[in-house]
């Protein structure tokens, strides 16, 4: 497989260079305070407006609606959005398809393009995006601008990604005749996102998509559609043709299913949990009346991500790993660090600490930029709640374990850390996707291996080590798709380690990787024979 990296040509032809990360913002920097501070007292400016469904250009309304709320203030409305219904799926699949005519036979290097242009302008409106996640899902300014860079990166990355692919070849050609070998698109797909990375998924799931020439039904989280409301109107901006991206926003059980069950919907690209992953897969598998090809699933799915805490290891840095994996963003990552497992020879050490640490970390609303926020949503916040009763049952607390009550009735919940807790536990084997951690004692390396292996997930771990044998053990028996050796589980970036997991956390695609591109697309091979 050839590299990511753009060859002289496709680069000149593009106008673009190599790819590289989007820079992180520097929020120390005074201007960069007041920038955002400025973003966000625009954004508040405008908040609670009505925005539309909009399917093949054409402007929709319902009855019903979907209030999208701050979870730091739940009385405030960020966006009203329509509901889609089971009828509106037709309606967008009709669009959708008729786009797909015209827009698959779109040159690469011209859909490519409107992914740079999206790229430069949201570079150059970053403020403005990281506030409207800050205030939609609570993200703070350095968590929000992450997921803005990532937007970015993979913008840059799967507009270079279709022009490599589009410069493919057969390996050989054969005598007598011209080989030729193409990457085509599917068709119609479902781009179903969570809330969590609101933008980064969701418009990475979309743009893939897209600059490989499918068209796109886009159901965003009912949690997070204002985020997607905004991309999609950056799109109508750059002069996206219509019917290309519909944007659907919709209850996943009704709307959501009633497209992954639509017989002319040629693939689903879904991040999310396992239950409605798996409830996605079994749908899309049984074929409908009227359907001519086997629908695609793209599922990546939730995680029970551990970090070994070995014997041998820089306990310092074991500890500021541990406490950024399991806290940033309240844990709220498929990717958080929600066990770690500890040698028992600095268990004690270790516990004190991180709890002295984790004890510092001071819990506020994001706008003002707090290291930890509230969960996304009540319901998150009374789930999580009742895991802290479970975890007091099952081990020992040894910091947080309750709600933090606050005038503006945000969904408060002080990190928490339960020591001693067994690996078989709920705590230890359930995804809780908030501020939990679950401390576990191992007695040998061995041991901690087993229990790092021992869940249905398989997302990302990570290990703490000096010892080049034991880190060599865990590449090749740490049963994850995203290994981290001596760093933090969470903060995958777009190029570098693409991301995607085994088991029960999906099916691996790994965005933001090489391969990732061949899952929007059919391989054709043609032969002619000549003279
Ligand atoms: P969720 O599964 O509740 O919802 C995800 C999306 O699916 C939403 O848009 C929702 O409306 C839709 N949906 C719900 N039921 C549906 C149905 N029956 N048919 C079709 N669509 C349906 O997940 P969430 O709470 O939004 O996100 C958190 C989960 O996502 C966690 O489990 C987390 O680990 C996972 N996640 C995984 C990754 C990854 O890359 N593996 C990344 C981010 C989040």
């Amino acid at each position: 497989m050839a590299t990511a990296i753009l060859t002289p040509d496709t680069a000149a032809n593009a106008g673009r260079g190599t790819f590289v990360n989007e820079e992180f913002l520097d929020f120390s920097l005074p201007e960069n305070q007041r920038a955002m501070e400025a973003a966000i007292a625009d954004v508040e400016s405008r908040l609670g407006r009505e925005y539309d469904m909009v399917i093949g250009g054409a402007r929709l309304r319902t009855d019903d609606k979907i209030i999208s709320k701050n979870p730091a203030r739940p009385s405030q409305v960020v966006g009203i959005h329509q509901r889609a219904g089971v009828e509106h799926a037709a309606i967008a699949m009709e669009a959708a398809q008729k786009a797909f005519t015209t827009w698959s036979r779109v040159p690469v290097a011209e859909r490519a393009a409107f992914l740079f242009k999206a790229a430069d302008k949201i570079r150059e409106r970053k403020f403005e995006f990281c506030a409207w996640l800050t205030l939609e899902v609570g993200k703070n300014w350095g968590e929000a601008d992450a997921d803005v860079g990532e937007t970015i990166d993979f913008l840059e990355f799967y507009g270079r990604e279709a022009l490599r692919m589009d410069g493919v070849t057969t390996p050989i050609q054969f005598p007598g005749e011209r080989n030729q070998f193409r990457y085509i698109p599917l068709g119609v797909g479902a781009v179903i996102p969570p809330w969590n990375f609101p933008f980064a998924i969701m418009a990475g799931m979309a743009v893939a998509a897209i600059v490989c020439g499918n068209t796109v039904i886009l159901k965003p989280s009912i949690d997070a559609s204002t985020i997607a409301a905004r991309f999609f109107s950056l799109m109508e901006e750059i002069g996206l043709p219509d019917g290309v991206l519909n944007f659907c926003p919709g209850e996943g059980p009704d709307f959501g299913n009633a497209v992954v069950v639509h017989p002319q919907t040629r693939f689903i690209a879904f991040t999310g949990s396992k239950a409605v992953g798996l409830e996605i897969h079994e749908k899309a598998a049984k074929t409908q009346l009227g359907q001519i090809f086997i629908k695609r699933t793209i599922l990546e799915m939730g995680g029970k991500d551990s970090i070994i805490v070995d014997a041998d290891c820089d306990l310092d840095s074991a500890v500021a790993g541990v406490a950024a994996s399991a806290f940033g963003f309240n844990g709220q990552k498929c990717s958080a660090c929600s066990r770690v497992i500890v040698d028992a020879s600095l268990y004690d050490t270790f516990c004190d600490k991180l709890v002295e640490r984790v004890r510092k970390i001071e819990v506020g609303d994001p706008a003002l930029n707090f290291a930890a926020g509230p969960v996304i949503s009540e319901k998150s916040y009374e789930k999580v709640l009742s895991y802290l009763q479970i975890g007091r049952r099952e081990g020992r607390l040894l910091a947080g374990g309750d709600a933090i009550e606050t005038e503006s009735g945000g969904y408060y919940i002080a990190p928490t850390i339960f020591a001693d807790i067994a690996p078989t536990a709920r705590l230890a084997q359930e995804e809780i996707f908030g501020p939990v951690l679950a401390v576990i004692k191992s007695n040998s390396f061995d041991e901690a291996l087993d229990i790092a292996n021992n869940t249905e997930y398989g997302l990302t771990g990570a290990i703490y080590s000096s010892s080049a044998e034991k880190l060599q053990r865990a590449r090749e028996e740490f049963q994850v798709g995203n290994l981290y050796l001596n760093r933090k589980c969470t903060g995958a970036m777009v190029g570098a380690h693409p991301f995607g997991g085994f088991n029960m956390s999906g099916t691996d695609s790994k965005a933001g990787g090489p391969d990732y591109l061949l899952l929007f697309t059919q391989a054709k091979s043609i032969a002619e024979k000549l003279g």
